[in-house]
């Protein structure tokens, strides 16, 4: 079985079990980001160690001639130097990723009870960007939409080979209306 990794299909109770805590997200973040371990971000060494009393926060050994170089988990992410917490951006990036009629700023910043709508809007516009991102979305291990056709850069629809009938005309959706009618809010969002 693969393992469990965020996607556009992805349940709120599937949701809990994969990132119970700040630390199921870290480790997780960790992993599809350095899948065969950490790597010094500045140099690209592999030879790194792990800070014992400072969980995900590494010292790499060939910047360390050179004065020395620490980095954390989160350096080189859209999660720097922010004082949001790791899961809050997993919350917001699930309910991002899985909305079907997409989500304000708005919207967020009422649901998580934000103090300022400065921080739900420069949450959702780094989230949206990512998403569009081949890179990040790679960094967030999402699973490809499985049966849901992909957008292209120009916009136009690509269905994966063979996934059409798939789309349009499951059981719950015999017509495939509310497949297309969610396809066509996606295509607008894109513009
Ligand atoms: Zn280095």
């Amino acid at each position: 079985m693969a393992a469990a990794r965020l996607s556009e299909t992805m349940t709120l109770a599937q949701f809990e079990r994969l990132f119970p805590t700040e630390e199921a997200c870290k480790s997780y973040l960790a992993a599809h980001r350095w899948p065969d371990g950490p790597v010094c971000v500045r140099c690209g060494n592999e030879r790194v160690y792990p800070f014992t009393n400072r969980p995900f926060h590494w010292q790499c050994t060939r910047c360390a001639a050179a004065g020395g170089y620490r980095f954390s988990l989160l350096v080189g992410t859209i999660f720097e130097n922010t004082n949001i917490a790791l899961r809050t951006w997993f919350k917001v990036i699930h309910l991002m990723l899985t909305s079907e009629a997409g989500i304000s700023a708005l919207e967020i910043q009422r649901m998580f009870g934000f103090g300022s709508y400065r921080t739900s809007h420069f949450m959702w516009h780094r989230i949206r960007a990512g998403l569009g991102d081949p890179e990040f979305r790679r960094l967030m291990g999402i699973g490809a939409a499985e049966g849901r056709p992909s957008a292209g850069k120009d916009g136009k629809q690509r269905p994966p080979a063979g996934s059409v009938r798939k789309t349009f005309g499951s059981a719950a959706d015999p017509n495939g209306t509310r497949a297309r009618a969610r396809q066509n809010a996606r295509t607008r969002a894109l513009k």
